[in-house]
């Protein structure tokens, strides 16, 4: 079982960390390979869903490779999540609270196959396109908020805190709205 998380918003990661802004280049995402982006373009991929920071049951082989078919979702979240907005309530500082959680890079995407499916990160890296709904795609947060809702991502109002829960309990509740 592992609680992991990347880049909950961009917005909240260049407020937060105080990282420089760099521009975004013009369809950055379909123009250059991952490894090509500058901070802001990485961090500017994620959606955040938040979906990363639910506990979930991963099976890893012994080089650490995933299997996607067997990773199960909870709805449980890590104790820092704030489960009414879906973000990070403590980004800046999460490590302090919560150590063994990751910092999504290029190099550790590769073992992170256990990202939900519509995850920007993991798209790319398999060479797929950007979810239909991504703010990059409609340069409109409403929109992309109301067709993120529609396509069942996300995980504000509809999560619970670790806090105080036991491990018999946890696996109760392996969901089924989120596949890797
Ligand atoms: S510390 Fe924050 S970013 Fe990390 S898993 Fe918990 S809620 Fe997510
Ligand atoms: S699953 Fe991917 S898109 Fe969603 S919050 Fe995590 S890194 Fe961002």
């Amino acid at each position: 079982m592992q609680s992991i998380s990347l880049l909950p918003n961009s917005s909240n990661v260049d407020s937060n960390t105080g990282s420089k802004s760099e521009p975004l280049r013009a369809q950055f995402w379909s123009r250059f390979a991952l490894t090509e982006l500058n901070h802001s373009e990485w961090e500017a991929l994620c959606d955040g869903c938040g979906s990363c920071c639910l506990i979930k049951y991963i099976d890893e082989d012994e080089n650490g490779n995933v299997d996607e078919e067997l990773v199960e979702y909870t709805d449980v979240t890590c104790q820092l999540m704030d489960c009414a907005t879906g973000y990070c309530s403590h980004y800046a500082t999460r490590q302090e609270y919560v150590p063994d959680c990751i910092q999504l890079t290029m190099d550790n995407l590769p073992n992170m196959m256990w990202l939900p499916s519509h995850c920007a990160y993991k798209r790319l890296y398999k060479g797929q396109s950007l979810p239909s709904w991504h703010l990059l795609l409609t340069q409109d947060a409403v929109v992309t908020q109301h067709e993120m809702r529609a396509a069942n991502v996300g995980v504000a109002g509809r999560c619970v805190s670790e806090t105080s829960m036991s491990d018999e309990e946890m696996e109760t509740r392996v969901i089924n709205w989120i596949n890797p």
